[in-house]
């Protein structure tokens, strides 16, 4: 009988986000169908921008004839679309080869798939983080070492915190920026300090840039701004969140020609690894994700992220006069907020769901270190964000 992977008897029950969901109904049962206003799951709110649905339709269209029929699509993306990320990066002053792009269908499954390509190794994870990193390295039954972070350091991991490596074979160590849930963003000289201790400690960097396009402030947007990141460092990144792809599905995988771990060349290694394990996404999908990229279609998708960031700014507002402490908001369409009167997250959820029907997800759901938080997501419509930020204001009061 083959044995079932003992990692996931390690794993919370639940999903963070399984779990909101679940109170979300109870609450609602308890209430005959009333309505919540949720800032909990990370959900966009907008639809897709008139240039993406434009591409997105013709591409299926497309498909419906024999002229314009797609079969597979390429392993690594179409170079329509590889083109026009190594553009993307470009822009942002970095070069990217076309061959270093790998077109993927999201940034989650790539967060976990891509430890498939070591043998057991030690994650180190900054805490409060994304949970997907935590149970995907539990998962594949890898140590892990947590960073913690928290006021002190403004919620952003210090390279200095992990101190001499304690494992000769050094770490995968996951970053992210700007980070969900704080919405910090990290400088340019920690970063460098980072890439600085990875080549030091011969570690991996999973550098998570799902949010990067939130960044309006000039901070660096791609791990690549930093010298010696292509030595040590992938980067992942999506366009869930910046052009509303959470149910399109697009996103991309930078694996730099020069990364190489114990003289194995990680590009050649995932290409390897994608070629058998995944057949390619859609060509409608790659097609709306290069409207998005490119032309009227990037110029409406920087108007979403100005939507979102705008309702950022009304969530922080509202609990500005409070003296509340918080991060994020700007650069990041979260706000991690402490809780008022020594509340912890959990409390603050329960009371903002059962007595001002609102939603948000408790800080503790994002590990040690998130106990007084809550976070707010700003990725709701204007309206709800209004009405949130008012039931917000009072809770504060
Ligand atoms: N990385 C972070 C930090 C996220 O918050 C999310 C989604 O919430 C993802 C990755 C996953 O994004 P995608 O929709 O591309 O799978």
């Amino acid at each position: 009988m083959p044995k079932c992977n003992e990692g996931f008897s390690r794993l919370d029950g639940e999903y963070l986000f399984t779990k909101t969901k679940k109170a979300i109904e109870e609450y609602s049962l308890k209430h005959n169908g009333k309505k919540v206003i949720s800032l909990g799951v990370g959900d966009v709110s907008l639809p897709l921008s008139p240039a993406v649905a434009k591409a997105f339709s013709s591409a299926a269209r497309k498909m419906g004839n024999k002229e314009g029929f797609h079969g597979y699509a390429p392993y690594f993306g179409y170079d329509f679309l590889r083109r026009a990320i190594a553009d993307d990066y470009k822009n942002k002053g970095v070069d990217v080869n076309e061959s270093e792009i790998f077109v993927s269908d999201g940034a989650k499954r790539e967060l976990s798939d891509f430890l498939s390509l070591f043998s057991k190794s030690t994650a180190l994870i900054p805490t409060p983080s994304y949970p997907v990193y935590v149970d995907a390295n539990i998962m594949r039954g890898n140590e892990i070492l947590f960073l913690p972070t928290d006021e002190s350091d403004g919620f952003i991991p210090s390279p200095e915190k992990i101190g001499k490596a304690e494992s000769s074979d050094g770490y995968i160590i996951y970053l992210c920026s700007p980070s969900n849930p704080t919405g910090t963003v990290y400088s340019e000289s920690v970063l460098s300090r980072w890439v600085e201790v990875a080549l030091e400690t011969g570690s991996v960097i999973i550098f998570d840039a799902a949010y990067e396009r939130y960044i309006t402030d000039g901070s660096v947007r791609t791990v690549y701004s930093v010298d010696g990141a292509k030595n040590c460092a992938v980067e992942i990144c999506s366009l869930s969140k910046s052009a509303g792809f959470t149910g399109v599905r697009c996103g991309w995988t930078v694996v730099p020609e020069k990364l190489f771990m114990g003289g194995t060349g990680l590009n050649k290694l995932w290409q390897r690894r994608q070629s058998t394990a995944m057949n390619g996404v859609s060509y409608p999908v790659q097609a709306a994700a290069f409207a998005a990229l490119t032309g009227k279609g990037r110029k409406q998708t920087e108007k979403a992220v100005s939507y979102y960031l705008k309702n950022a700014e009304i969530l922080v507002n509202a609990v500005k006069n409070f003296g509340a402490e918080y991060y994020g908001g700007v650069n990041s369409p979260y706000v991690w907020l402490k809780c008022p009167r020594g509340l912890t997250g959990k409390e603050a959820f329960s009371t903002l769901l059962n007595e001002y029907g609102l939603v948000v997800t408790p800080g503790e759901g994002f590990g040690a270190g998130g106990e007084n938080y809550i976070r707010l997501s700003a990725l709701n419509t204007r309206q709800n964000t209004v009405s949130a930020a008012k039931r917000l204001a009072e809770f504060f009061n």
